[in-house]
């Protein structure tokens, strides 16, 4: 019994609790926190109101309970093999995103230190995407699409500055990139008026050609986008080669297409497990680079990043100097308030890990995507399209002589709480169907035994063994059931 005055029933903002209190205890003195009293009848019948506020407050412990119960329906994020987005932080790392939760990006006057840290960050990844020296500019972002839809309007700013100051109408803009291009693109293209040129990805390699990419491109074509590597299959397209096809078309037809690339992954896996792969700002015409902090970046959502190569490359009409919250602080960016949290949570992890922590975390990732990939390929009528030799990824489809689907191992597998998601590849390829399973950090090899184990009981019912009648035992064996005490 904990004794409560009178008075606090002043204080206390749940009504409902107050109600029991008074029922039980009509002089309102004491109430029994013995019975949780979320769960003993408290809650009236019909529950809290959903789709409208509440006519009255409600304790804090009350209302968290509830809430609580209600996002515990969401399935469990590490079993989800369809995202990219970090599922697992360190708990240093929850506990400093906590800390700054309340911290408002935008504002640099008061938040000085969290706007140093971001800019710190803009130029670990310039160095990490060997900018060559020319200290590249940027900034973070809610996420890889907020990044891709600055990069494409500075390319549409350049493109277009460029034909007005030639006297050239600059008003059909078009973007030219692969077909497996992420929504974010399309998007760009729809929100901002740029007519979107698609180069189909084509077997075996399911990328782009680049000849077909510089074909593609003329005088109104404000860039072309390379991904590394692509949402649907994890593969790299061939970043310098794109570049080269490009080099050629300026050459020989004077059509100059700067070349973005959209890292939102690979950005944190090729510096780290390929070093020598030349993607980045080591190729003269990729302008642009954005990645996804909260993907293999390893940071929760929301936050991405933008780099350009140098000041150059980024349009000053673009940039907006603000006073409103004392001094003057020059923004580029489609919001203007925004938590200061994942970027203190991004610095957290690169002074955490630094390079070698990122090497290692993205080597066991992959290492992982590729004990999956050869294991599966040895199952029945499966086919691995992408074996984790890109991004940490496992593709597969299934081999053409059999009616089973890729969608019914899908529900199978779902039975056992495992997502995977299944979905038909874009333009040339759409009578592709696959399944892709995403590694992530937190992944380890033990937990994809259980995968692999759940995905063999569940093949060997779709595709029984056919037995020869000599190995059928003539009686059922007796099975063991464990150990037996007398
Ligand atoms: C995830 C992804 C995006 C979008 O990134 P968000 O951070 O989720 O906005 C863009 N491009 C590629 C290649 C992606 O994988």
């Amino acid at each position: 019994m904990l004794p409560i005055s009178p008075r606090f029933y002043g204080f206390c903002p749940d009504r409902i609790v107050i109600d029991m209190v008074k029922q039980v205890h009509p002089e309102g003195r004491h109430v029994d926190l013995a019975v949780n009293p979320l769960y003993s009848g408290l809650v009236p019948a019909g529950g809290v109101p959903r789709y409208r506020l509440a006519p009255g407050p409600m304790a804090p412990d009350s209302a968290a309970a509830l809430v609580r119960d209600e996002i515990m329906l969401d399935s469990n994020a590490r079993l989800n093999l369809a995202t990219f987005c970090t599922t697992w932080m360190e708990p240093q790392a929850k506990e400093l995103i906590a800390d700054s939760l309340d911290r408002n990006l935008v504002d640099h006057d008061q938040y000085a230190q969290t706007a140093e840290l971001e800019t710190r960050c803009v130029n670990m990844l310039a160095n990490l995407w060997n900018d060559q020296g020319t200290n590249g500019v940027g900034c973070s972002t809610g996420g890889s699409s907020e990044a891709t839809m600055l990069a494409g309007l500075a390319m549409k700013f350049n493109w277009r500055a460029r034909r007005r100051a030639q006297g050239l109408p600059a008003d059909r803009p078009n973007l030219v990139m692969p077909s497996a291009v992420h929504t974010c693109w399309p998007k760009f293209c729809r929100y901002w008026d740029v007519e979107p040129r698609y180069v189909p990805i084509r077997e075996p390699g399911f990328t782009v050609d680049p000849s077909e990419v510089a074909s593609l491109c003329d005088e109104n074509t404000i860039g072309a986008v390379a991904i590394l590597g692509s949402s649907a299959l994890g593969i790299y397209d061939p970043v310098a080669e794109m570049a080269s096809a490009l080099d050629r078309l300026q050459a020989e037809r004077g059509v100059d297409v700067p070349l973005h690339v959209d890292a939102a992954v690979g950005g944190f896996i090729a510096p780290f497990l390929e070093p020598d792969l030349v993607w980045d700002f080591r190729v003269p015409r990729v302008l642009s680079i954005n990645t996804s902090g909260h993907k293999f970046g390893l940071v929760y959502p929301g936050i991405g990043w933008i780099v350009w190569r140098d000041k150059k490359a980024l349009p000053k009409e673009l940039i907006f100097d603000c006073e409103l919250l004392g001094g003057s602080v020059p923004t580029f960016t489609l919001n203007f308030s925004r938590s200061g949290a994942p970027v203190v949570a991004q610095y957290y992890a690169f002074l955490r890990l630094g390079f070698e922590g990122y090497r290692a975390v993205q080597q066991a990732c992959r290492d992982v995507a590729s004990y999956l990939a050869e294991q599966i390929a040895q199952m029945p009528a499966l086919e691995v399209i992408s074996n984790g030799a890109h991004l940490p990824v496992v593709a597969l489809r299934m081999r053409p002589d059999t009616t089973v689907t890729v969608f019914d191992i899908h529900d199978r597998m779902r039975k056992h709480g495992w997502q995977i998601p299944v979905y038909h590849l874009p333009d040339a390829l759409d009578d592709v169907v696959v399944m892709r399973m995403v590694i992530r950090n937190g992944f380890s090899r033990d937990t994809a035994d259980i995968l692999l184990n759940a995905l063999r009981a569940e093949l060997a019912e779709l595709f029984p063994a056919p037995m020869a009648k000599a190995d059928k035992p003539a009686m059922p064996t007796p099975r063991r059931r464990g150990p037996v005490y007398h």
